[in-house]
């Protein structure tokens, strides 16, 4: 079964084109499927358009957030109902093209768990491509993961995928790492991209340092997760012993001259580094008591 997932906010005017557009492509596949509609808390008629499309066909299961919770969230609960062994994902706001799905899927059966759209040619505003660029270069070279466009709302995956990914906050941007980590088999396809007829973009370029943080985050828990001591250990470690160093030599110069004469800066530089080392360590050590209470059961397949 094929599940098709899509977040929702505020796109009441694109709905009927996108439903139309969904159906007419989903006729031509051969497996059964669903949509499932996650309406994020929407406040224009998002919600009226998605109940009428659901009572006409059965196809379609509709969920309605009590209020904005975010594309992740949104994304996640869709994956948590998700009954098909294959999961796609789109936007609402017609910018994706449905007939990539099928290009998707296809691609998705040669044997990978996730592929991920590449808007080659995007039609968005100047701002948005240059800001999208310098993330997906940034991405690309601190994740290692080798894709063109981590951010495609259009991506097929496994049910497996779908429901390993630990998706919440503004996580969605960095699917195709969470699954890499994970050891699944990410490959992306180029697909076609459009301008955005109705409605408003939801993410401007004022939110996008919540991406640069996002991405140390995300580095950070798929490199350290379950180790986090390892990783604060090291450079405690280094600087504690760096400013032991220093300060074993001023002591000897105290011992031998019978004054530490100016050697103070030396002397106060070997006490920040040895505080800062002993606090790193410390840091490790309470990260690490952290992630044992939380430690899920299972982060495999
Ligand atoms: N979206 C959502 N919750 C939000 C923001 C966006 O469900 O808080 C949905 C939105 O309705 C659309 C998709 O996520 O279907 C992508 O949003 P948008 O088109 O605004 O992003 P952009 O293409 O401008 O990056
Ligand atoms: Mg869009």
């Amino acid at each position: 079964m094929i599940s098709i997932v899509i977040p929702v906010k505020n796109e009441a005017e694109s709905l009927p084109h996108l439903t139309d557009e969904l159906f007419a492509i989903l006729k031509t596949v051969r497996e059964p499927y669903e949509i499932l509609f996650v309406n994020d808390g929407s406040t224009d008629k998002t919600k009226i358009a998605l109940e009428s499309v659901a009572r006409k066909n059965k196809h379609v299961r509709v969920f309605h957030f009590r209020a904005n919770f975010g594309k992740s969230e949104a994304l996640a609960y869709g994956f948590s109902q998700a009954k098909g062994n294959v999961v796609v994902t789109l936007d609402a706001d017609l910018q994706d093209n449905p007939k990539e799905i099928i290009k998707l899927i296809e691609k998705l059966n040669d044997g990978y768990d996730l592929v991920v759209g590449w808007r080659k040619e995007r039609k968005d505003s100047v701002e948005k491509k240059i800001s999208s660029y310098l993330f997906n270069v940034g991405t690309r070279f601190l994740s290692g993961v080798p894709l063109h466009d981590y951010n495609c709302g259009l991506k097929a995956m496994t049910g497996n995928v779908a429901k390993s990914l630990n998706l919440h906050g503004e996580l969605h941007r960095f699917i195709p790492i969470l699954a890499a980590k994970l050891k699944y088999k990410v490959t992306e396809l180029p697909v076609a991209h459009r301008k955005r007829k109705f409605g408003k973009s939801k993410f401007g370029l004022g939110r996008s340092w919540r991406a640069v943080i996002d991405l140390l985050t995300v580095l950070f828990l798929t490199h350290y997760e379950g180790k986090p001591a390892h990783f604060f250990g090291l450079y405690g470690f280094l600087l504690t012993s760096i400013g032991f160093v220093m300060n074993a030599y001023v002591t000897y110069i105290r011992v031998t001259t019978g004054s530490v004469g100016h050697h103070i800066p030396l002397l106060l530089a070997g006490i920040l580094l040895m505080v800062i080392g002993v606090q790193l360590i410390s840091v490790g050590l309470i990260a690490e008591l952290v992630t044992s209470m939380s430690r899920k059961k299972q982060d495999y397949v």
